[in-house]
Order: structure tokens, then sequence, then C-alpha cells
């Protein structure tokens, strides 16, 4: 068996001590393998050496999937191969390809891979897949499961395999009767989707969303849309959180291709933005000018009673001014005093639809609760808002007011039939609340999913399948008690983190 080529020097082991999120863990090395062949060969040497490998595409992943201690595993150089067949309306791209080269190449064919991911410039194929990625368009395409024609995997042992859909499972399928408890909301990605793999009996269901721990993706088959090529939207302005309940279904209904959320509580961070309770940015997608146009005036008058501001957009151009108010979300939080920094560890949950109201009221009033200020934004139409936590870290007991906050939210999530992630994956920050969500005989079959993939748990440990010590605001990037790495690699980190730069090679960071 040869040793494979590790890099051991801190400065490099520090460049991907961090993803995006709050962990700051040093892996022991970083391998980054230039193909298949070197890839099987490390995880054989893995399984001899007894070594955990952390894969990794671009580190934009929230939950702290994407580091850890064992190899870190850099996917996202070694496998750039794209094509696309329009006549199939198929694209295979390795793990390495973003969601935006896809929709690059695709494009001038008249098709696109539909989720799409605010992250969609750096996220890689491998990491979308490894995530169960979605986006504002979502709620009409759902999330990237749906896309996923076939997988090619590098499995534990190091042995290479193509997962085809309607190509069955070597893993028994669950009997649906056990599912029963299985949260039903319309975008999960918090473990192992055994509902999605009861329903199709394909092992693919159970390898997308898996998040590294069952094997490394090397290459997705990419099923291709078509652009639709008209499209128009309206922006709407809410006075009280109790109008969601009735106006999101009535929007849902309508079929449109996004309702994003931009809540008070963002609204404040952005220099000129409208005041409202809650804006709803909704867009739709049609045929004919003239069926998006129409559609927007059905949306205007049955919400009439409802609202307090419309703005409607008729083409692409005007729709794009529209969503500017929502591009100047990141902007406005990169802005923040450096004592507050942004913390991801609320960020991801989903609940029945018409719970969402109730959802962002039981947010508020945690957050007020706990005296952390929050920013609550995202995609209402899936009942599935984002929450960037604000603390002020130089405020004593700043951690203790976070690790209450993070329960009573999970709580109330718990308490609306919802789920902790709807889009970033469960990672080491929610694998211990799982067990929570969906009771100890389901997390059961979590386990012996993991063994049957994994027996020897090389690939990600902690992430989904919780550890002995799992501490899930430990190990944080901030604090007095964050990891020591070299003070210009930490402010590099930091920049990436601000700037949404997570397509930056990492060895960069740390020349
Ligand atoms: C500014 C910003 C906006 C975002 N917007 C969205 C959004 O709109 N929708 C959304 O869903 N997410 C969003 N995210 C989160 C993130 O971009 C997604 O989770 C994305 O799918 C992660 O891709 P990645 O290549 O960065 O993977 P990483 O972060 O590197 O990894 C994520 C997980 O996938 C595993 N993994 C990565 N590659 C592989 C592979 N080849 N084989 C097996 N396992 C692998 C890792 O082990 C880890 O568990 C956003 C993040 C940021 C920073």
């Amino acid at each position: 068996m040869s040793t494979p080529n590790l890099l051991t020097d801190p400065r490099t082991r520090a460049a991907y001590a961090e993803g995006a999120g709050i962990y700051r863990i040093v892996p022991s090395a970083v391998a980054i393998p230039a193909d298949v062949a070197e890839l099987a060969a490390l995880v054989r040497w893995a399984v001899e050496t007894r070594t955990p490998l952390i894969p990794r595409g671009a580190g934009s992943g929230m939950p702290g999937g994407n580091v850890g201690a064992g190899v870190l595993v850099d996917l996202s150089r070694g496998f750039p191969d794209l094509t696309v067949d329009p006549h199939t309306r198929l694209a295979r791209a390795g793990a390495s390809v973003t969601w935006g080269q896809v929709t690059e190449a695709a494009r001038p064919y008249g098709l696109r891979l539909p989720p799409d991911p605010s992250s969609g410039a750096f996220a890689t194929s491998g990491g979308m897949v490894a995530t169960n990625a979605a986006g504002p368009r979502s709620i009409r395409y759902g999330s990237v499961r749906r896309w996923v024609e076939a997988l090619e995997v590098v499995e534990a042992n190091g042995e290479t395999r193509t997962l085809r859909r309607g190509g069955g499972t070597r893993y028994p399928v669950p009997d649906t009767r056990d599912l029963q408890n299985f949260p039903k909301t319309r975008k999960n990605s918090s473990g192992y989707a055994l509902d999605r793999f009861a329903e199709s009996s394909d092992e693919l269901d159970l390898l997308i969303g898996s998040e590294g721990t069952l094997a490394f993706v090397t290459a997705v088959h990419w099923r291709l849309d078509p652009i639709l090529p008209d499209l128009a939207g309206v922006a709407l302005g809410f006075s009280d959180l109790a109008a969601l309940a009735e106006a999101v279904p009535f929007l849902v209904a309508l079929n449109p291709s996004a309702i994003e959320l931009l809540d008070a509580s963002l609204l404040r961070l952005i220099p000129n933005a409208p005041v409202h309770a809650v804006l709803l940015l909704v867009e739709f997608e049609r045929e004919t000018s003239v069926a998006a146009r129409g559609v927007v005036g059905d949306a205007v008058r049955g919400l009439k009673q409802h609202v307090t501001h419309v703005e409607t957009a008729v083409d692409r151009a005007g729709l794009e001014r529209l969503w500017d108010v929502r591009r100047l979300a990141s902007p406005a939080l990169a802005r923040l005093p450096p004592s507050q920094r942004s913390l991801q560890v609320i960020e991801d949950g989903c609940v029945p639809l018409e719970r969402l109201g109730e959802y962002i009221a039981g947010l508020r009033s945690a957050a007020e609760r706990h005296d952390v200020p929050v920013a609550i934004f995202g995609h209402a139409g899936d009942g599935h808002v984002h929450v960037n936590a604000l603390p002020d870290i130089t405020r004593k007991g700043w951690e203790e007011r976070l690790t209450l906050l993070f329960n009573d939210v999970l709580d109330v999530v718990l308490r609306l039939g919802g789920v902790p992630a709807g889009e970033h994956g469960a990672g080491r920050l929610r694998a211990g609340v799982l067990e929570r969500f969906y009771g100890s005989a389901v997390m059961g079959v979590f386990r012996d999913v993991k063994r049957a993939y994994d027996p020897l748990s090389i690939l990600n440990p902690g992430v989904i399948i919780p550890a002995a010590d799992w501490a899930p605001l430990a190990a944080l990037k901030v604090g007095e008690d964050a990891a020591a790495i070299p003070d210009d690699i930490a402010a590099r980190l930091r920049d990436v983190e601000r700037t949404a730069g997570w397509a930056t090679p990492k060895l960069e960071l740390a020349r």
C-alpha cells in the first residue's frame, strides 16, 4: 500500500480549518486528490490506518460537515470535467464543477439546472448533492435531489460504483410503516432521507443528502430543464406576521417560481430599505409574457386586503431591480461592527407552510428572551427561513445566550412539526438533535445505514451520527477558545467569509 500525498505543514492545515458556519477545527493533514484513482488509493490507505477522512468541496456548507480533525479531502480541484448533452438534457459534471459552471454550459442550449442555490457561483456538484442543496426556485423545482440522474462514487472501502435512478438498491428499503413520524415539510436536509428512499427504492436517494458520511461523490449526472421564456413578479409588504398564514399558501397555489421573505429584522440592517414587518418577493415564470403578467395581477388582487405595499415588475430587468434589496442583505451583514459576529446556529429550520408565521414569531421572541439579535430571511414558499444570530462577542455570557437560543429555537421547530435543516444539512452542529426530531427507532436505522456503508466510520465521523462527546457550540471560530492559527490566515479566512469568497483555492490562503 502506497502512502498518499498528504500536506501536513501548519499553514496549509490552518487554511482548511474553517468553512462557512461557526467552526474552526485544524485538520491533521490535507489531501487534494487529482483523480478517482488517487482518491480510491487514499480511501484504501485510510481504511488500513483507520484514519478519518473529511470530504470537502468549496467549504461553503454551514453546519460543519466540511471541517474536522482527520484528513481533509479537498475535492474542489481534481474533478473538473463537464459535458452537456442537449439531446438527452443531461450534464455529467465532476464533483468539483460548480452550479454556475453547469448553468453556463447549459444556457446556449436553452437549458439549466433549476434549483439555484445563492451559493451557486462556488458550491460544487459534490457539495450540492451531499447536502441536497436548494434555492429560491426550489418552491417550484424542488431541491437538487429531483435533478440527479446518476452518481459516480468512491465507497468507504475504496471501490468505485455508479448509481443510477431506477437502478434499485443493495441496501434494504425501510418499511414505510416505520416512517409514519417522519416530519412532512416541503424541504428536508436533516439526516438520511429514508422517506425518499422508501418511496423510490433507489439507493441514490440514500446517498443524496448524506453529507459525505457514506461515500465520496466523484461525478454527478444532472438532469437539465428548459429555461422558461418569460417572467414577472411583485414585491408585497405586510404590516403583521399573521397575514402570512393566508398569503403564502394563496401565492403557492398560483405556482410561483420563488417566494422570498425578508423580515423586519433584516430590512432594518439594509440602508434605505422599505420598512415592513415582512416583505415578500414573488417571481412567476411562464411560457408567455401575457401569462406572467396575468398571474401577477391575480396575486395582487387576491391579497389586496392584506398588503400595505405593492410594487410589480413585468420583465427580467424590472424583477432584478425589485430583488436588489435581497442582494443588499449580505453586504449589510458584512458591514456589522467587528464585535457583532454573524453566526449560523439556527440558520436552516423548515416548518410546514401553514406554520411559517408562528415560526417567525417564535424566532423573534426567543431572540428577544436571550438578548441575541437575529436577521431572518429565506424561502417563504417552502416554510423555510434562514436566521443569522448576531451576538456581540465582546459581551460577557454571549456563548451561554447563544446556546439557550439554539435549544429554544429547536424546541419551536419541533413543536411546529418542522425539521432543523431544510437545505444545509445536519453536519456536526445538528447531529445530536436528530433523535429529538425522528425518535430512537429512526435514529437506529440511521446508525444501521452508516454501519452498512462505512463500518469503520472512516467517512466524516461525527456528522449526521453524533460523536459520543457531541458539543454543538464548541470548537468555534470566534471567542477566546478558538483554535490558534496564524493571524494572517485567520484574517484571510475572515475575508473569505465576509466576501463569500469560497471559490478561492485554500492553498492560496496559506501562501
Ligand atoms: C453565502 C452563502 C449562500 C448560500 N446559499 C445557499 C442556498 O441558497 N442553498 C443551499 O442549499 N445552500 C446554500 N449555502 C450553503 C452551501 O453553499 C451549500 O451547502 C453547498 O451545497 C455546499 O457546497 P460546497 O461545495 O461548498 O460543499 P462543502 O461545504 O465543502 O461540503 C458540504 C458537505 O458536503 C460534503 N461533501 C462535499 N463534497 C463532497 C463530495 N464530493 N462527496 C461527498 N461529500 C461531499 C462535505 O463533507 C460536507 O458535509 C450557502 C452558503 C453560503 C456561504
